[in-house]
C-alpha cells in the first residue's frame, strides 16, 4: 500500500524537493547500534540527477502500519557523504520493536523494523546472530534469507562486508570492476553488494552492530601497511577512501565519523545487565604480521613484546570496560581467531600469522587479564577464516578463562566441504578445540543469565540460490564455567 502511494506521488513532488524519475531508495534502509533509548537509522539516496544536498525526513512508529508515530525528524543528505543519512533517534523506550521510514521529494522508502536495547537494569534474554565474509562473486546470500526469518533482536557483523578485489573467473555471480582504490570505487562496491535482495532484507528486519576486517580496505592490511608494500602515503589515502565509504554505508553513529585517515570504530554496547558487546577493531592499530605473514611456526617476531593487535589505547579501553562491566557476559566482537590453532599435523607447529597467534604477547596479556582480573564470562565471537571453530580459552597452566565461537562466511570460499578427518586432526593437535567445519552459514546465539547457547546454522550450497538451512551443531556455556559443552 505504502509503495503504491509513493508511486502515485512521483508526479506531484513537494515544493523545493527534487523530482525523482527513479526510486532513490534502491540501496535500502538499515538500523544499528541500539541503545536503551535510541537507534541509528540509515539510508542512501541515489538518482542520476542527484548533485545538491537534500532534506530527508524520517518517522519512527510503534506499529508496522506507521499509525503510532513517536518521533520524526529531518537530516541533510550531502554529496560529500554520498547522500547517506545516519539519523541518531533518541527518546525511545527500551527493549521494543519500532518501524521506520524515510521520505524525500514526495518519495517514501520501504518500512524498516528495528529494536532498542533493554533498560540498564534488565535481565531480559537476548537472541542474536553473528556473520562475516560475504564475497558477492562467490555465492548467493541465502543464509541471510533464513536469518531474516529467525526470532532475533540483533545481528552482529564481524567484517568482510565487501571484498575489494577485481573480477575473477568462473564465479556464480560476476562484476567487472577492477580492484577498488578511489572513494567512488568503494561506494560503487557497496552499491553492488546492496543490490542483493537478501542483504537489503536482513537490514530491513534487524538492527546491526558492525565492525570491519581487512577486505573493507585491502586483504591482510595492517594499520598503515598495504599487503604488497605500497608506499605509506598512497595506502593511507586509499584507507581514507575505504573508511569513509564504510562509514557512509553502515548504520553507525556520527561518533564514528572518519577523521583524516582514521575512523574510531571500537566501542561498547550494553544489553541490560545481561551482556556487554565490546566491538573490536583489529586492523587499524595493529603491528605488521610477523614472520612474513601466512602460516608459520611462531618465529621470534611473533613472540615479540613489540607486537600489538589492538594498539595500546584500545587494549586499555577493552580491559577497563570488561573489568567494570556489571553484565553476566562480556562478548568480544572480534575479527581474527583468538584461540591458537596448530594447523600442522604431527611434529612441529604452524600458526596463522594474521591471527592473534601472530601476536602472542598481547594474546597472553589478555588471557592473563581474564585469569587475574576475572571479568565476567568472556565470550569471543570471531569471523575472518571462512570456517567454524569452537574453542576453550585456557591459560598456559590449563585454567579455563573464556570461550571462543568462530563463525564461518556467508559465501566466501564457495560451498565449502565436510572434512571430518581435518576436524579430527585439528582436535588431536589442539585439545582446547571442540569443533571445526568448513561450510557456509552463520551462528545463532541465545543468551540468558544462566547460559550462552550457540547454534551453527549451515547452508549446504551458496553457488546456486535457494539453499535450505540446517543446524549442524549446538553448544552451551554455563555462566561461571568458562568452558564449552555440547548442547
Ligand atoms: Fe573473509
Ligand atoms: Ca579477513
Amino acid at each position: 500500500m505504502i509503495r503504491r502511494r509513493f508511486l502515485a506521488s512521483l508526479a506531484a513532488p513537494l515544493l523545493g524537493a527534487p523530482r525523482f524519475r527513479t526510486d532513490p531508495f534502491t540501496q535500502g534502509i538499515a538500523s544499528g547500534d541500539p541503545l536503551p533509548d535510541g537507534i541509528v537509522i540509515w539510508t542512501r539516496l541515489t538518482s542520476p540527477q542527484l548533485t545538491e544536498s537534500l532534506d530527508v525526513e524520517w518517522i519512527i512508529a510503534e506499529d508496522e502500519g506507521l499509525k503510532k508515530i513517536v518521533k520524526r525528524g529531518k537530516e541533510v543528505a550531502t554529496p560529500q557523504f554520498a547522500h547517506t543519512v545516519h539519523a541518531d533517534v533518541r527518546g525511545l523506550k527500551p527493549a521494543r520493536w519500532y518501524w521506520y521510514q524515510f521520505r524525500c521529494g514526495g518519495v517514501e522508502s520501504r518500512i524498516g523494523r528495528t529494536r532498542t536495547a533493554p533498560a540498564p537494569n534488565s535481565q531480559d534474554p537476548l537472541r542474536f546472530a553473528f556473520a562475516s565474509c560475504q564475497n558477492y562473486e562467490q555465492g548467493y546470500f541465502t543464509a541471510y534469507e533464513h536469518m531474516a526469518k529467525e526470532d532475533l533482536h540483533l545481528v552482529v557483523h564481524l567484517g568482510d562486508y565487501i571484498y575489494e578485489g577485481g573480477p575473477s573467473a568462473n564465479r556464480p555471480r560476476k562484476h567487472d570492476s577492477p580492484e577498488i582504490q578511489t572513494l567512488t570505487d568503494y561506494r560503487n562496491r557497496y552499491a553492488l553488494y546492496r543490490s542483493d535482495k537478501d542483504l537489503r532484507r536482513i537490514h530491513e528486519v534487524f538492527p546491526f552492530i558492525v565492525t570491519w576486517d581487512d577486505h573493507e580496505v585491502d586483504n591482510n592490511y595492517a594499520n598503515d601497511k598495504e599487503e604488497r608494500g605500497a608506499p605509506r602515503d598512497q595506502f593511507l589515502e586509499r584507507r581514507a577512501n575505504a573508511y569513509q565509504a564504510y562509514y557512509e554505508h553502515m548504520p553507525l553513529r556520527k561518533s564514528s565519523l572518519p577523521r583524516g585517515t582514521s575512523l574510531d570504530l571500537y566501542r561498547s554496547l550494553d544489553y541490560g545487565k545481561l551482556a556487554r558487546f565490546h566491538v573490536l577493531d583489529t586492523r587499524q592499530y595493529r603491528s605488521d604480521q610477523p614472520c612474513g605473514d601466512g602460516r608459520k611456526p611462531q618465529c621470534e617476531a611473533a613472540l615479540s613484546a613489540e607486537q600489538t593487535m589492538l594498539g595500546d589505547a584500545q587494549e586499555k579501553w577493552l580491559m577497563a570496560g570488561m573489568k567494570a562491566a556489571p553484565q553476566t557476559w562480556n562478548i568480544l566482537a572480534n575479527q581474527v581467531m583468538f584461540a591458537k590453532v596448530d594447523a600442522k599435523p604431527g611434529e612441529g607447529a604452524e600458526y596463522a600469522m594474521d591471527q592473534w597467534s601472530g601476536y602472542e604477547v598481547p594474546r597472553q596479556r589478555l588471557i592473563q587479564f581474564f585469569d587475574q582480573a576475572k571479568p565476567k564470562n568472556p565470550v569471543i565471537i570471531t569471523g575472518d577464516i571462512h570456517s567454524n571453530w569452537v574453542s576453550d580459552i585456557k591459560t598456559n597452566s590449563n585454567a579455563n578463562v573464556g570461550v571462543e565461537f568462530v563463525g564461518t562466511s556467508i559465501t566466501s570460499g564457495g560451498d565449502g566441504i565436510d572434512l571430518p578427518f581435518a576436524e579430527a586432526n585439528f582436535k588431536r593437535e589442539n585439545p582446547h578445540l571442540h569443533y571445526f567445519l568448513a561450510k557456509r552459514g552463520y551462528v545463532s546465539c541465545s543468551v540468558d543469565s544462566k547460559e550462552f547457547k550457540s547454534e551453527y546454522r549451515i547452508v549446504p550450497t551458496v553457488t546456486s540460490p535457494g539453499s535450505p538451512i540446517e543446524t549442524r551443531a549446538k553448544f552451551v556455556v554455563q555462566a561461571g564455567a568458562n568452558r564449552v559443552e555440547k548442547a
